[in-house]
């Protein structure tokens, strides 16, 4: 068995090379594995070796395939956790593996870890130990069976939550009876660019220049439109598998960044779900050899940037005469505009610029069906006087945890100033009435406080 834990070059040997090396017989355990493979009739010869090998295009024989789907369950009944968790930049996510006895359904039956702090930016080398509290799980589409994926969030010896754990405060607001009884859901659109491993540049781009312009890649199919359609398609049927409530993928408008949408989900649930597909697509895009981008503008210029639209609404919003609840909500938001910006990703100013289907950032607006606002509302709400409203402003970077929590505050739990409110909804009024008489798009800019 040596030889398969030798380094890349030793064992991705030619077919030849390996006939006249690998001359010696198995071992009695080596071959009742080989045994119980034949029996499920995945391979057949009379070469032992051959037995275990797969036969790659380019030739060469890859034995740790073979070990990475070992199906370990009529051996063991343990499995595999991998717990994850956001590191020091409060956008890239760790983890590492652990036996668990056997298989769980939920994460209070798998127990609380830790891990070096000062190795992932989030405490001093003295008092480096952080701990791992497992708060939600899912399949593991890499490992398979029943083994898990482990989302977890982060605390101090004392249980403090350490301030890179936005999971905490979120947990706080979803559980407040007012948001509870509101069931808070959320669509999340999230929006990521591929870039070539070595130079950092969009995947399909040629090497040290452009592509055409944006207009034929949004949705778009052919070798010179379409470029990483494996991996968003790859990570989709991963994300199912694990039990992710993924609704959707397509292609973006700048080449080589696509989409995804996560929910509806309801309360917590929705940025469980989306650092989850955020971490099993790093893992597809770290097997694929491309690097996975956040950041909300890639590329300067007349790019599109990243975004993560969060669409949303509550229960009275989605019942009977939801649209005066929505206009309402709306008041908030634009009366907490700036504390929203600056808790919607690192560097959306790059973003938000006002083109590309994009508010400046230091206005906000709304409308229906007009994708230049900061709040869309669908046509559809409007026409049934219910429905939800897309906050287009949150960055691809963002943290979901503080995103939504923020939404569910702003719009449940915050009140304005009677004051605030008036002003604000007359501003308002004046607007719709103003653009509605001069026939402009129907995107109300709102006068933000002082
Ligand atoms: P867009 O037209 O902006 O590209 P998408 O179809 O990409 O919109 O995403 C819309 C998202 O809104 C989906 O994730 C969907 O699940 C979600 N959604 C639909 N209805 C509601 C609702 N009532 N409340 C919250 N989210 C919703
Ligand atoms: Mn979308
Ligand atoms: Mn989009
Ligand atoms: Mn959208």
């Amino acid at each position: 068995m040596a030889q398969i834990l030798a380094p890349s070059t030793q064992w991705k040997m030619k077919i030849a090379e390996i006939y006249s090396t690998y001359t010696t017989p198995t071992t009695s355990k080596m071959s009742s594995l080989l045994l119980r493979q034949n029996k499920k009739g995945a391979h057949t010869s009379s070469n032992k070796f051959q037995v275990l090998a797969i036969k790659s295009e380019n030739s060469t024989i890859n034995r740790l395939e073979n070990l990475l789907n070992l199906d370990i369950t009529p051996y063991t009944n343990k499995i595999i956790a991998e717990y994850i968790w956001i590191g020091g930049t409060g956008i890239d996510m760790r983890s590492k593996s652990r036996t668990i006895p056997s298989p769980v359904e939920h994460p209070s039956e798998i127990p609380r870890w830790n891990y070096d702090g000062s190795s992932t930016g989030q405490t001093t080398g003295v008092d480096s130990e952080v701990y791992l509290y497992p708060q939600a799980i899912f399949k593991d589409p890499f490992r398979g069976g029943d083994n898990i994926l482990v989302i977890c969030d982060s605390y101090t010896q004392e249980g403090e939550p350490i301030p890179t754990n936005k999971r905490h405060g979120a947990a706080e607001i979803f559980s407040h009876p007012k948001v509870i009884a509101e069931v808070p859901w959320f669509g999340i659109e999230q929006e990521y660019t591929l870039l070539q491993k070595n130079v950092k540049w969009p995947l399909g781009w040629p090497l040290g220049g452009y592509p055409g312009p944006q207009g034929p890649y949004y949705c778009g199919t052919g070798a010179d439109k379409s470029f990483g359609r494996d991996i968003a398609d790859a990570h989709y049927k991963a994300c199912l598998y694990a039990g992710i409530n993924i609704s959707g993928t397509n292609g973006e408008v700048m080449p080589g960044q696509w989409e995804y949408q996560v929910g509806p989900c309801v309360g917590i649930e929705a940025a469980d779900h989306i650092w989850c597909s955020r971490y099993i697509l790093e893992r597809i895009t770290e097997q694929a050899g491309v690097v996975l981008s956040f950041d909300p503008k890639p590329i300067e210029g007349d790019w599109n940037g990243a975004g993560c639209h969060t669409n949303f609404s509550t229960k009275s919003m989605r019942e009977d005469d939801g649209y005066e609840v929505i206009k309402k909500a709306i008041i908030n938001l634009s009366l907490r505009h700036k504390e929203h910006i600056s808790a919607y990703g690192e560097g959306n100013e790059r973003r938000l610029t006002g083109k590309h289907e994009t508010t400046n950032i230091d206005t906000f607006s709304w409308g229906v069906a007009n994708r230049g606002c900061s709040i869309r509302v669908g046509r559809d709400t409007e026409k049934n006087g219910k429905g939800y409203m897309e906050d287009r402003r949150p960055a691809s970077n963002m943290d979901p945890y503080v995103v939504t929590a923020l939404l569910a505050e702003t719009s449940i739990l915050w009140e304005p100033t009677l004051e605030a409110e008036a002003l604000a909804a007359q501003n308002t009024s004046l607007k719709a009435k103003k653009n509605h008489a001069t026939g402009l798009p129907p995107c109300i800019y709102v006068d933000l406080p002082s």
